[in-house]
């Protein structure tokens, strides 16, 4: 294990600058999970009945500085913009895919930074200005198709993971979170480091501010007469619309309805939690424990209310209306 590395005032200002969108975040949790053995990623409370955490300068060092690992957001609510594009990879062959985008991002004048990661790795893209989530994703779906780039979702398992992973977020959404550069990996306890700069938090971040940003008339320039392609457009979830539950049938909802294969351990079923699995998160299915006993039971251990699952499994707890 590393000792003392220091984040300056400086350095914690530049990496806010670059890669913090909003103040949400998600925080790594230092100790694995004692069923998967992985660390999940959960969103800080406040103690006591306290609200969520916004993140501060004191947490961006403290995550440079390795004492915990946070998540960022992708997209900034109020403006639906985002300061990058972070390309996510972790398959066989997944460096190459990223050489390749990155090879081919360099084509087009854009500068891309490749991030190791515990397995593959991680290339980001920043913007001169924050971009709008949807350009920026019309932009990289379709330059992934056209290098046969394969994207994870849309019926395939395995492939790229693109951020941010929606257009819009609705109120009260958060969209996903990808770990934070630089600091440490709680499940590998190491630090990862992007390629093209020495191994030092000075030199790495002098190295992101000096690439070359993508602005915004570039980008539009790229994707003019484009389209996301249809098997990617993801509408926006509508929580907060009525959802067209039929409660009339009397039929009780069942989790395991609407769940993949289960595995049993122990006294539960576990499988993966629908709501992480919507996040991006759960690759490796064992977040959601179901009763054996009662299935009407379940949990997820990364934190996902029953709300939340039952709105990713497109069966939201009916709201009960006051007489
Ligand atoms: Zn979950």
């Amino acid at each position: 294990m590393e000792t003392a590395i220091r984040a300056t005032s400086e350095i914690v200002r530049d990496y806010s600058r670059l890669f913090v969108n909003r103040g949400a975040y998600t925080l790594q949790s230092l100790r694995p999970h004692p069923e998967s053995g992985r660390h999940c990623y959960f969103r800080p409370k406040a103690k006591g009945e306290g609200g969520e955490l916004s993140l501060t300068a004191a947490t961006i060092r403290r995550h440079l500085e390795g004492e915990l690992t946070i998540g960022l957001y992708a997209i900034n609510p109020s403006t639906q913009r985002s300061k990058w594009v972070a390309i996510d990879a972790d398959y066989a062959g997944a460096m190459e895919d990223l050489l390749k985008l990155q090879y081919f991002l360099q084509e087009d004048k854009v500068e891309a930074a490749l991030e190791m990661s515990k397995r593959g790795g991680h290339l980001w893209i920043f913007m001169e200005r924050p971009a709008l989530a949807r350009e920026c994703r019309i932009y990289i779906h379709n330059l992934a198709l056209k290098l046969g780039v394969r994207i994870r979702g849309a019926g395939l398992a395995e492939g790229i993971e693109i951020f941010p992973k929606h257009d819009e977020l609705g109120a009260g959404e958060f969209g996903n979170a990808i770990r934070g550069p630089l600091g440490i990996h709680r499940g590998a306890n190491r630090r990862y480091w992007f390629y093209a700069a020495d191994y030092d938090l000075g030199k790495q971040i002098a190295y992101l501010n000096r690439l070359r940003k993508l602005s915004e008339d570039q980008l539009q320039g790229f994707i003019t007469g484009k389209t996301m392609p249809p098997e990617f457009d993801r509408k926006p979830s509508s929580s907060d619309n009525a959802a067209p539950f039929v409660h009339a049938s009397g039929r009780e909802f069942r989790i395991l309805d609407h769940v993949g294969k289960v595995r049993k351990v122990g006294r539960n079923y576990v499988t993966q939690c629908p709501s992480c699995a919507e996040a991006g998160q759960d690759r490796s299915g064992d977040n959601l424990a179901i009763s054996i006993e009662d299935p009407r039971k379940y949990i997820c251990w990364a934190g996902c209310t029953k709300e939340m699952i039952r709105r990713a499994v497109g069966c939201p707890i009916p709201v009960r209306r006051s007489a």
